[in-house]
């Protein structure tokens, strides 16, 4: 019988750690509130939590004197990314040419997801999804399957073998969508109610009332997706809303009577705090004030935004009105899954409207911001004793032209704010879901 080291449950982290104690706003960052950066410290883990961040010069406690310490000094340690918004069957699909929303659907998204019917595809997609999560930082997301039951299953079980903090469902979609892409409302219901029994609430899967977006459900789904909420109160919903203009306009000849695109999911109780909606580029005031009543968030989406060409994002504008904003990666509009990349684009969509995003608030939505509304913050989003131990660690540069201009950085948002700008997923080192290494450069 093989010998099993004593502590093999415990790990030890040192390194920088950064995470944030409260929403930095869009003050300058000399300014910004809730910045906690814990220079030189030990992480210690036990099993799938931390136990306790300790400065390095700090003696450990007798009982951890044996557990051997990853050093990475000189590196940030994060919490892991939390991904609001995207969409697992589109991995195949990203970097697709010279399309704006409706057409980008029809002629790549909606072909490829048909082959999601059959299971082995989607237990391939949801192997390759999840890895592709973690090898770009993030730990935590709330995803898009395809109406297929099999493809969200697919992800729910990989992700709950793994004890990763995933939130989805099915998608509801029983028009506008081609053969092999539709369902219909009676067996859409029992779909959900099944994987609602079958995951929410297991290990640390929740399910979403998955609506693809208002043009491909009937009111009668939409109806019977409202019920779902009002039945299941614990239960997540996520859909897309006013993302282009095209769309916008589709969505008011389709729905004739309905204030607003918002108007139609509010008017079937779909908007509640569990709520997530990718896009909200093109919401009037009425319906901002309707989110922000609701305690619903927007889940923008700055590659995919400028991808599709759908339009500038007012991110200063939609909190103003006291909305909710997470981040999101909305992959494969969006052109990468590293948030990192997404922050860097959000940072120009603001340039474009006078306005500036530091790096304290985009590093604070995507982690414990977006952990605060989506009611996670017991579980995910600081480095903090209690909570699970899902965390990356990032080296601040890995090109010789990041190096030089961290090298000229005079105070530590800049360093942090360059990182974000100038670094992606090659300069992840290693990325941890409750504990366990999920991800770890090639040395
Ligand atoms: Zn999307």
């Amino acid at each position: 019988m093989a010998f099993e080291p004593p502590h093999l449950s415990r790990r030890i982290l040192r390194g920088d750690v950064l995470d944030f104690l409260a929403d930095p706003g869009f003050l300058p960052p000399h300014e910004a509130p809730g910045v906690r950066f814990r220079p030189d410290h030990r992480v210690l883990i036990d099993q799938q939590r931390i136990q306790a961040v300790v400065p390095a010069d700090q003696a450990l406690p007798p009982d951890w004197a044996a557990v051997p310490e990853e050093d990475h000094r000189g590196r940030l340690i994060l919490p892991g990314f939390i991904d609001t918004h995207v969409h697992c069957p589109q991995l195949d699909v990203i970097a697709s040419f010279g399309t704006e929303l409706l057409d980008w659907l029809n002629t790549y998204t909606f072909p490829a997801e048909t082959r999601y019917a059959d299971p082995a595809v989607s237990e391939l997609g949801a192997r390759r999804f999840l890895q592709a999560l973690w090898s770009h930082g993030t730990t935590s997301a709330m995803v898009f399957a395809t109406v297929h039951k099999v493809s969200a299953d697919a992800l729910f079980a990989h992700a709950a073998a793994t004890h990763m903090r995933l939130i989805t469902g099915k998608v509801l979609m029983d028009r506008h969508a081609p053969d092999g892409l539709r369902d219909d409302v009676a067996q859409a219901e029992r779909d959900c109610i099944d994987q609602i029994q079958q995951w929410h609430g297991k290990d640390r899967q929740s399910f979403a009332v998955t609506i693809r977006f208002a043009p491909c459900s009937t009111p009668e789904q939409l109806v019977m997706a409202g019920a779902l909420c009002a039945a299941y109160p614990g239960v997540y919903m996520q859909t897309h809303v006013a993302e282009n203009r095209a769309e916008v306009a589709w969505v008011s000849e389709l729905f004739p009577d309905a204030r607003s695109y918002l108007d139609v999911y509010d008017r079937d109780g779909l908007i509640g705090e569990r709520g997530v909606l990718a896009h909200g580029i093109w919401l009037d005031d009425n319906d901002l004030a309707v989110m922000r009543e609701h305690g619903a968030q927007i889940a923008h989406s700055p590659s995919s935004n400028l991808f599709l060409g759908s339009g500038l994002f007012d991110w200063r504008r939609t909190e103003a009105a006291g909305v909710n904003v997470s981040l999101a990666s909305d992959v494969g509009g969006g052109t990468s899954l590293c948030l990192l990349r997404n922050m860097a684009d959000a940072y120009k969509i603001q340039a474009m409207q006078g306005q500036r995003l530091t790096a304290w608030k985009a590093l604070y939505t995507a982690t414990a911001g977006a952990a605060k509304h989506l009611g996670l913050a017991d579980e995910i989003g600081l480095v903090e004793p209690g909570l699970f131990a899902d965390l990356a660690v990032w080296d601040l540069a890995v090109s010789d032209v990041t190096q030089h201009r961290l090298g000229l950085a005079s105070n530590l948002h800049e360093q942090v704010f360059a990182w974000m700008t100038l670094g992606d997923e090659r300069n992840l080192v290693t990325t941890l879901v409750a504990g366990h290494t999920r991800f770890s450069r090639a040395s």
